[in-house]
């Protein structure tokens, strides 16, 4: 399950063993997680109210310089031999992993060309793909925090009224294979945050799979949007992904077609476009392979749209970038192309939209120091039977 390998992660998660069932924070280093508050108390006590407790909260909330500090420290400690052999560790394969931070606010965006156009194309044929605002902003919606849950849950099939109004259970269930973004440092109400502080309030990267009902979606949608047919379920990876282990990801956002309201213009800060390669397995077998690269909205601009009317940002909130379909689709109404062309599996069955039992795995890895890959971890889930 743990595929983080190196020391170039280094991410953060929540775990507990039979041995000790409380809660606590971990870091993943090869096939073992460092017990951190363990550590710190034997290494650096100075950061230890940074890292108690039985979610990641404490560490979201102490901001951007407890962050490179706590960092700094756990690279020294796993490159120096002598701190190294005092680091208190168990193996990952005795821990059971949690949801890793309490989620203040969910919002979903809609941030990949591809999905988009692939979607238009879909859902409104002969039309232009593209709605006349989407080069203009990030699209997004508010998505439910308290469904959140961490990779492995099962997810229930869920029911609702179809097109028709007619009442049952979801018979196309689908995936979004999504990047979510964790915000640490909260903002004051009233003061939009600005696309250069994106990495003083964003603390990390995690996977998620944002699983859509998409004829519940389809019946409920107009005018207001998505509701039930995305709001019984979202997944997300264990491990949380520092920024400052993406340094190496970073590349530049495609080129726009379209000028950019200021708020929005990032030709002359940072550049926050990431090099993430996913692979989407369905009961084992590998059924697309989206990159992040290319995503022609970056998380900085998604960051400065959700706050630009003056909303405050709360540690914890979690926002995610939208099905990523760059290089190849990252959800199963674009790989069978809304049924028409189902998937043809290993085993000798067809998929339009997911079955009862079928599991789905998202996992990711994106380039570290010297021509190294960093592994995002992965986020799973399968699917139950309606009740
Ligand atoms: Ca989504």
């Amino acid at each position: 399950m743990n595929r983080h390998s190196g020391i170039g992660a280094l991410p953060y998660g929540i775990f507990s063993t039979p041995d000790e069932p409380h809660r606590r924070a971990g870091v993943a280093l090869g096939d073992q997680i460092i017990d951190l508050p363990a550590a710190v108390r034997r290494l650096d006590p100075s950061l230890a109210a940074a890292v108690t407790g039985p979610t990641l909260d404490a560490l979201l909330a102490a901001g951007p310089a407890v962050w490179s500090s706590l960092r700094a420290s756990l690279i020294t400690w796993v490159t120096d031999e002598a701190h190294r052999d005092l680091l208190p560790t168990v193996p990952a394969a005795d821990a059971v992993m949690h949801l890793p931070f309490t989620v203040a606010d969910y919002v979903d965006f809609y941030a990949s060309e591809q999905h988009a156009t692939n979607l238009g194309r879909i859902l409104r044929p002969g039309q232009e793909p593209l709605t006349a605002n989407w080069k203009h902003l990030p699209i997004g919606y508010h998505g439910r925090a308290g469904t959140v849950v961490v990779s492995g849950t099962d997810i229930v099939r869920p029911s609702g009224l179809r097109p028709g109004a007619e009442f049952g259970a979801s018979q196309r269930l689908d995936i979004e294979a999504e990047l979510g973004f964790v915000v640490g440092a909260p903002s004051t109400l009233g003061t939009p945050v600005p696309l250069a502080d994106f990495d003083q309030h964003v603390f990390g990267v995690c996977l998620v799979n944002d699983w859509s009902a998409r004829d519940i979606q389809a019946f409920e949608y107009v005018p207001l949007g998505p509701f039930l047919g995305k709001s019984f379920a979202t997944s997300v990876s264990p491990w949380i992904v520092p920024l400052a282990a993406l340094e190496h990801a970073r590349v530049p956002p495609p080129v726009r077609d379209v000028p950019l309201s200021a708020y929005l213009d990032d030709e002359k800060t940072p550049s926050w476009g990431l090099d993430v390669r996913l692979e989407i397995r369905l009961n084992g077998q590998v059924i697309s392979t989206p990159t992040f690269e290319g995503m022609y909205w970056t998380p900085a601009q998604m960051l400065a749209h959700m706050t630009v009317n003056g909303a405050a940002l709360r540690t914890g909130d979690l926002y995610a970038s939208g099905t990523i379909s760059g290089g190849s689709p990252g959800s199963l109404i674009e790989l069978s192309w809304n049924g028409q062309e189902p998937l043809h599996l290993a085993d000798g069955s067809a998929r339009a939209f997911l079955h009862d039992g079928d599991e789905v795995v998202i996992s990711a890895v994106a380039p570290g120091e010297n021509g190294t890959l960093i592994s995002l971890g992965e986020v799973s889930g399968r699917i139950l039977g309606a009740r």
